[in-house]
C-alpha cells in the first residue's frame, strides 16, 4: 500500500484527500492520502522521508520549501522554482508544478484572455504568471508587500505596491493571495479593488470552497466569476496520473476525483 500526503498550514481545509482517495478506492489503486499539517516548511523533506511517503502535494505556504527540498525538478517547475508535487522515486524526491496548467484548464471556460491582473507575489503568482507569459498574455502584479515583487521585476509588464498602483483594463484579474482563505478579508483596500473591478472582464480566486469577500464583491458587480475548485481539480489529476505513474486514464481520473466535488 502506497502513502500519499498533503503538506500544509492551514491543511485541515484542503480537499486533497478526498479527492486523491476518491480515485485510488475507486479505480482500485492500492494506495491512501492523507493531510500533514506543517508548520515549518524547512523541515518537509525529513517529515516526508521519515513517513516513507511516495508522494505529496505540497500547499501554502511551503512550495518554495518544497522546491528546496527536491534533488531534481522536472518541467515546468524549473522555470519558476516553486513545486506543488513530490514523487519517490527510488528514494529521490522529484519535484513537479502542476497547478499553472490546473489554473489555464479553470479558466478554458473565459475565452480568449491576453490581459491579466494577477493579485499576490507568492508561489501560485509564480506559477501562473510564468504560464501566461508563455502564452503571450500579459501579466500585471499586484502586491501587499515590495519584497516578493522582486522575482518579477523583469518579466511582467507592471508590478506595483498598493501605494503605487495604476488600474489599467484587464480581461481578467485572479486573487492568489491567500485573504480570504482563514479571514474574511479583502486581497488589497476596497476603494483600489472596486477600481479594479470596475476594469475587468473576468475574475478567479484560487481559494476554493467558499465564496471570499474579493469573489462576492465581483458578484455584486455583476461580473462573471469563479473560485478555485476547478483549478483544484484540474491540477489534482495531473498530480495523480503523477502518483500512479501513468498507469490509470487521465479521463478515469478525472472522471473519479470529480465526483469527489459532489461529497
Ligand atoms: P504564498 O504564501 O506563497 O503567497 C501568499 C501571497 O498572499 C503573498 O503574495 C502575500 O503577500 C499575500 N498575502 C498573504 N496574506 C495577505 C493579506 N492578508 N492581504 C494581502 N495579501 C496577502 O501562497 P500560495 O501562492 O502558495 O497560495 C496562495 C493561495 O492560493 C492560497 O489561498 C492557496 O490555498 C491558494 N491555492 C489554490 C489552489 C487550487 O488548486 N485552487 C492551488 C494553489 C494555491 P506578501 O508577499 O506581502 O506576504
Amino acid at each position: 500500500m502506497q502513502l500519499f500526503a498533503i503538506f500544509g498550514d492551514p491543511v485541515a481545509h484542503s480537499r486533497s484527500p478526498l479527492m486523491h482517495n476518491s480515485v485510488f478506492k475507486n479505480l482500485n489503486y492500492k494506495a491512501c492520502y492523507t493531510r500533514v499539517h506543517l508548520l515549518d516548511g524547512s523541515k518537509l523533506r525529513e517529515v516526508f522521508l521519515s513517513l516513507s511517503l511516495s508522494g505529496a502535494n505540497i500547499t501554502v505556504p511551503h512550495k518554495e520549501e518544497a522546491f528546496k527540498a527536491c534533488d531534481e525538478v522536472r518541467g515546468f517547475a524549473k522555470n519558476v522554482g516553486v513545486v506543488n508535487t513530490i514523487i519517490n522515486e527510488n528514494g529521490r524526491l522529484i519535484g513537479y508544478n502542476t497547478d499553472a496548467d490546473g489554473f489555464m484548464y479553470a479558466i478554458k471556460e473565459f475565452g480568449d484572455i491576453q490581459n491579466v491582473l494577477i493579485i499576490g507575489a507568492g508561489g501560485t503568482a509564480k506559477a501562473l504568471a510564468s504560464k501566461f507569459l508563455q502564452k503571450n498574455i500579459k501579466v500585471h502584479l499586484l502586491n501587499r508587500s515590495e519584497k516578493s515583487l522582486e522575482y518579477f521585476k523583469d518579466k511582467v509588464s507592471t508590478c506595483q505596491t498598493w501605494d503605487t498602483f495604476v488600474v489599467r483594463e484587464y480581461d481578467l484579474v485572479v486573487n492568489t493571495t491567500s485573504a480570504g482563505l482563514k479571514e474574511d478579508i479583502y486581497p488589497c483596500p476596497l476603494p483600489l479593488l472596486e477600481n479594479i473591478l470596475e476594469n475587468t472582464s473576468y475574475v478567479a480566486d484560487a481559494i476554493y470552497g467558499k465564496v471570499t469577500p474579493f469573489l462576492k464583491l465581483a458578484q455584486s458587480k455583476n461580473i462573471t466569476f469563479k473560485d478555485g475548485a476547478d483549478m483544484l481539480l484540474g491540477q489534482g489529476v495531473l498530480a495523480n496520473e503523477l502518483f500512479v505513474n501513468h498507469t490509470l486514464k487521465l479521463e478515469d481520473i478525472k472522471s473519479c476525483m470529480q465526483k469527489s466535488f459532489e461529497l
